[in-house]
């Protein structure tokens, strides 16, 4: 793995070159292509490349010849037309490549997203580095009894420092027997002359899930705001939500009229079942029925909305 400073050098190398082209850029993106987000303790998002802006989505919905945009109220409103509407394909036109270090486990929940292309990092040919993810204490906090698949509530400071210390001495382990498998230590030195060592291939068996990898990750605009939709969301698990926070701020960066027409068509929205809007209606009408059939999710939704 390469060094920090190196890792620097070459990120300043490719952001000195200039290439000029009749394709469309976007300046807010150009100033920050390549950089380095961080992202919990040893995660990153980088932008490598990107195809089209807001006019991309505008003339491919006019599969028009020329610039295809109007006045910017127009393409506005084409734009935010398109996506109340779920005409998704104009956006489909855009593409975003990035390069994303994570850990595993959070890995395992991006990779369920079939629509992207990806290309990892090859921990059968290269050696992973002795990173591993450790939460904040913040961070750490029980099962949630509501939702299954959460946490939340407190913990004792006595706790919190036993399971910190479980997490790093599990790594520690992980990442020794990693080592002793290889035959190499952290900086690539053999240890013992006299053995072979297992192959990387098997080695990394021995390494948690806590450990990180890094992609390379390619997707069109209109499938990462599907990604975004699910992981932006406050039910997504906070270590890939938080990566999702950073790629919302691209997005923004990237497509502006497309960002807020997603924040309010989309993230801002709700979908609503029969028992919902027979909810509301009993709301409105001041005469409050909770219907036997509404999910507990769209209840705390309407509840929350209506401050009730
Ligand atoms: C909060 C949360 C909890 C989750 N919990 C679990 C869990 O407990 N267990 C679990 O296994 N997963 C879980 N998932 C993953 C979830 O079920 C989806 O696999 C994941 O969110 C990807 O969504 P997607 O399939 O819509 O996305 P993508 O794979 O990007 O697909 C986008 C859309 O393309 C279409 N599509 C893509 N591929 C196909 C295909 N092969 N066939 C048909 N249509 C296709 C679908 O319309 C799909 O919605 C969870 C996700 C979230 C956000």
């Amino acid at each position: 793995m390469k060094k920090k400073n190196q890792i620097k050098t070459e990120i300043e190398k490719l952001r000195s070159n200039n290439f000029t082209t009749k394709r469309a850029t976007v300046n807010a993106l150009e100033k920050i292509l390549y950089k380095s987000f961080k992202i919990l303790d040893h995660g990153f998002v980088r932008v490598i490349d990107y195809m089209g802006n807001d006019s991309s989505i505008v003339q491919a919905a006019r599969v028009s010849y020329g610039k295809g945009t109007k006045k910017l109220n127009q393409d506005k409103n084409l734009i935010n037309y398109l996506i109340s509407h779920r005409h998704s394909t104009p956006f489909e036109m855009n593409e975003i490549k990035f390069h994303i270090k994570l850990p595993i486990f959070v890995a395992r929940q991006w990779i369920r997203h079939r629509t992207a292309n990806v290309n990892e990092y090859s921990a059968r040919y290269s050696i992973l580095d002795k990173e591993f993810y450790i939460p904040k204490n913040a961070n750490l906090k029980p099962q949630s009894k509501y939702n299954n698949q959460g946490r939340s509530g407190e913990l004792s400071n006595e706790e919190i420092k036993n399971y910190s210390k479980i997490l790093k001495d599990n790594s520690k382990i992980g990442f020794e027997n990693y080592s002793k498998l290889l035959n190499e230590d952290e900086s690539g030195k053999i240890i013992d002359d006299s053995k072979k060592g297992l192959a990387r291939e098997l080695s990394r068996m021995t390494l948690p899930l806590n450990a990180y990898t890094q992609w390379y990750w390619k997707i069109d605009l209109h499938n990462l705001m599907h990604f975004l939709s699910l992981r932006f969301d406050p039910h997504a698990q906070y270590e890939i939500r938080v990566y999702a926070e950073v790629m919302m701020e691209i997005l923004k960066k990237w497509v502006p009229l497309t960002y807020e027409s997603f924040l309010s068509n989309r993230l801002n929205s709700i979908t609503m079942s029969s028992h919902g809007i027979e909810y509301i209606k009993s709301l409105i009408k001041r005469r409050k029925r909770v219907p036997k059939n509404i999910s507990k999710r769209e209840l705390e939704t309407i509840n929350k909305l209506f401050n009730c």
